[in-house]
């Protein structure tokens, strides 16, 4: 599984010498640019069967490199350091901290699932991708990100009420990101919807954000939902050997 790409040099890996001189010639500046070579010895041999086992990561095996993620991608578009083929490549081969330096942009998946179409073995990358970003907060490698803070947000409501309340969940995930209610972009929407819904919708919102309605009889569909997302979760850490004596150590930040 070669890479083939350019942009996968990393700038600080490329070196040239201002002046330099070989055998009398003159290759200084551009001429005499270098690719540092690297010896990897750090290969983490379990990363790729740790993320299989988290939500979206199992068909991450089947990948056979052909690039149709990156592609068709939407990050990657307007940010070519966005790949997913490429992360896919690392975490197989278990290098770790070449995928770390990469940490604070694969959660930025918008999760558009266009590389799920695009793909020709059923890998889901955008699955992979989800595993991946859980796999690094799991592991303590960077802080919980905005997208697992709106999943958070979000099932917290539902699992409270059994319901879905837009305006709620806009506010408390502002709040816990630290962002300000009033973005311009909101009001606008606001607006916008204000202007076209039938008074009666308009009214039956409103109460519904002053009284909170809830699902009939939710405590028993609440109870057996915390038990499998227990039961989940206990499975995730087992996976990456979190709960082992000094594994726990290994997260950080989250
Ligand atoms: S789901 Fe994520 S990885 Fe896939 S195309 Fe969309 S942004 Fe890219
Ligand atoms: S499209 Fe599928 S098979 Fe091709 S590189 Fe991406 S994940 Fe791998």
């Amino acid at each position: 599984m070669p890479i083939h790409e350019k942009s996968l040099i990393r700038p600080e890996d490329l070196h040239t010498h201002d002046e330099l001189e070989i055998d009398g010639i003159d290759v200084s500046g551009h001429w005499s640019t270098f690719i540092e070579s690297r010896a990897i010895t750090d290969y983490n041999e379990a990363m790729e069967d740790e993320i299989a086992a988290l939500p979206g990561g199992a068909n991450i095996h089947r990948c056979w490199q052909c690039g149709s993620c990156t592609n068709s991608c939407t990050v990657n578009a307007v940010n070519p350091d966005f790949n997913p083929r490429y992360w896919i490549y690392l975490i197989r081969l278990g290098m770790e901290s070449e995928l770390l330096r990469d940490k604070d942009i694969i959660w930025q998946c918008v999760s558009c699932n266009k590389c799920t179409y695009a793909c020709p073995r059923d890998v889901e990358p955008e699955g992979v991708m989800k595993a991946t970003a859980h796999w690094l907060e799991m592991k303590g490698h960077r802080p919980k990100s905005p997208s697992i803070l709106f999943d958070e947000v979000f099932s917290e409501q539902v699992f409270e009420t059994g319901k879905i309340e837009e305006g709620r969940i806009i506010r408390s995930f502002f709040e816990r990101t630290g962002q300000p209610l009033m973005q311009n972009w909101l009001v606008e929407l606001v607006k916008r919807i204000v202007r076209g819904l039938p008074i009666q919708q308009m009214m039956k919102m409103g109460l519904a954000t002053i009284f909170r309605p809830r699902t009939k009889n939710w405590s028993r569909a609440r109870d057996a939902i915390a038990e499998y997302v227990e039961e989940q979760e206990a499975n995730h850490r087992k996976a990456l050997s979190l709960d082992e004596p000094g594994k726990g150590e290994e997260r950080k930040a989250v």
